[in-house]
């Protein structure tokens, strides 16, 4: 799934980010499963990270990219879907595994999806929702 299919010389003729996200929609269909603009308050170590990458890379975080896959670094056999994620992460996205996320029902900020959160290995001091604890306080 998702192996280099196409010349990289395509994705390097690719001026624009959203030029990338047009040509990898053809190239790599449903490969983007969508886009969020904030983790949840409940969860501050995935914004923490996020911000931790883009101050490494020198760039504004952008927003959270939800893919269907996510390839290893040193996958030889998908150089180019490696370089499109390098493009995203250069731009300030992060990207993660759809699956592992879902919205909450009342903001739309990513929470882990239940099975992700049964298998962290430091759970949070309180028990998983399909909410923010302050969305729900709220609601
Ligand atoms: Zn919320």
């Amino acid at each position: 799934m998702y192996k280099d299919n196409t010349d990289i010389q395509q994705l390097a003729s690719l001026k624009t980010l959203k030029d990338v996200k047009d040509w990898v929609e053809i190239a790599y269909p449903r490969w983007i499963v969508g886009t969020a603009k904030r983790f949840s308050d409940d969860y501050p170590h995935l914004t923490c990270s996020w911000v931790e990458m883009c101050k490494t890379l020198k760039v504004k975080p952008a927003e959270i990219l939800l893919v269907s896959y996510l390839p290893h670094k040193e996958d030889t056999e998908r150089k180019i879907l490696n370089a499109v994620c390098d493009i995203f992460s250069r731009s300030g996205f992060v990207i993660r595994r759809a699956h592992e996320f879902q919205q909450c029902t009342i903001c739309e900020s990513l929470l882990p999806s239940q099975q992700v959160w049964n298998k962290l290995t430091v759970k949070p001091p309180f028990e998983w929702k399909n909410c923010c604890r302050m969305c729900e306080k709220s609601a």
